[in-house]
């Protein structure tokens, strides 16, 4: 397989490709204002563009695609796009991360098309806070898409959720419970300070000590997975992941408190084709333009590759590092270009 490195030696592997920058749900922590820009339809990829950007990353290394948004279920006729990805035999992952509402009517026709693996977000198990949360109804129909998941056949499932001090960190068990009950695995994010989490501030930050220490108080000695146990994705994934004493798995994602910088080999494209080589960029590579203006597949890969080899990205590092913290990017940045949102660029 094509390897392609950055300047710390980190693969492009993982693509995730936000399909769409719209979204029905308004969660705290991505989108808390009442008004967002959207990117410009005629600026969106079509599904044919999109496939041939993902062959050029394909031939330089990338075997796992994720789809996510905005909410990938609202692009329509998403499924025509995932089975000309799963046609692909490049790609071993496709994935696709979704709020979940639109599931019960939709994962039978995502199974056809040869999605291979689902993850649903969820943050609550409360209809009232999920509504305080999202500013919007759905927890029942979000539920009864997580069971669909499996009952269409998908295994190797994954809740997430965002755990927040004050807003669901006293949810932890249930969700893990809940997780159990439908054959899914839950991994808990600590809530990260980009795009457009501009309400953001540390101490609604709930760290991944805490989290297991609310767990084991409840559960017993939780112990660490080592890489490759219990289906264990690569070294490379963001989660840290943990066995319960009855043998339930979840995992934590601890972006904010224990970045893991140093192993990531992903990067994200934009709906209207913009590339970034991190959550935190400020910039990415346009790449809708080359594509539209007649570029051959040898300098896009030229591009894709020269951007790849200068990548000295390490956002969440980086932030760490500088002290104390208030969201990254202003509200008038966010007006002026919605790339620097979660909801573009695909979380
Ligand atoms: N709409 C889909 C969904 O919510 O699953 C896909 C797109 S969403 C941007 C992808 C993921 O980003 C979700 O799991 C969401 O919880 C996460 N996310 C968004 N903003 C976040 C933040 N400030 N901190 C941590 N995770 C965040
Ligand atoms: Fe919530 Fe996902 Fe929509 Fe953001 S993109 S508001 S995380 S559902
Ligand atoms: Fe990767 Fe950037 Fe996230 Fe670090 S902050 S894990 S480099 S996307």
């Amino acid at each position: 397989m094509a390897f392609v490195g950055d300047v710390h030696g980190r693969p492009l592997r993982n693509l995730r490709l936000s399909v769409t920058d719209r979204c029905n749900l308004r969660c705290a922590y991505c989108m808390p204002e009442e008004d967002y820009a959207w990117l410009p339809r005629v600026d969106i990829l079509d599904f044919e563009e999109i496939s041939v950007l993902v062959d050029r990353f394909c031939e330089l290394g990338v075997d796992k695609v994720r789809l996510t948004g905005g909410e990938p279920l609202l692009r329509k006729d998403v499924e025509r796009l995932i089975e000309m990805l799963a046609a692909k035999p490049a790609l071993r992952d496709l994935a696709i991360t979704t709020n979940g509402l639109l599931l019960p009517e939709r994962v039978e026709a995502l199974r056809a098309a040869g999605l291979h693996r689902v993850t649903v977000s969820l943050d609550t198990l409360h209809p009232d806070r999920f509504r305080a949360l999202t500013r919007r109804d759905g927890l029942e129909q979000v539920l009864a898409g997580i069971e669909s998941v499996a009952a269409a056949g998908f295994t190797g499932t994954k809740l997430d959720t965002v755990v927040m001090r004050g807003v669901n960190e006293d949810e932890l068990v249930p969700l893990v419970e809940c997780g159990r009950d439908v054959g899914a695995e839950v991994r808990f994010i600590e809530y990260m300070d980009v795009g457009g989490a501009t309400n953001w501030s540390m101490d609604k930050v709930v760290p991944c000590d805490e989290i297991l220490a609310r767990l084991a108080a409840h559960y017993g000695p939780v112990e660490p997975l080592e890489t490759g146990e219990a289906g264990a994705e690569e070294a490379s994934a963001p989660a840290d992941r943990f066995r319960l004493p009855d043998g339930t798995v979840f995992g934590i994602i601890a972006s904010t408190t224990r970045p893991f910088c140093a192993s990531c080999d992903r990067s994200r494209l934009t709906a209207d084709g913009m590339w970034y080589l991190c959550l935190y960029a400020a910039e990415g590579t346009d790449l809708r333009g080359p594509l539209r203006a007649g570029a051959s597949p040898e300098e896009l890969r030229a591009l894709v590759t020269g951007t790849w080899n200068a990548r000295d990205d390490r956002g969440a590092e980086r932030r760490l590092a500088e002290g104390p913290r208030t969201p990254l990017v202003p509200i008038t940045d966010l007006r002026k270009d919605p790339h620097l949102e979660m909801h573009t660029r695909g979380g």
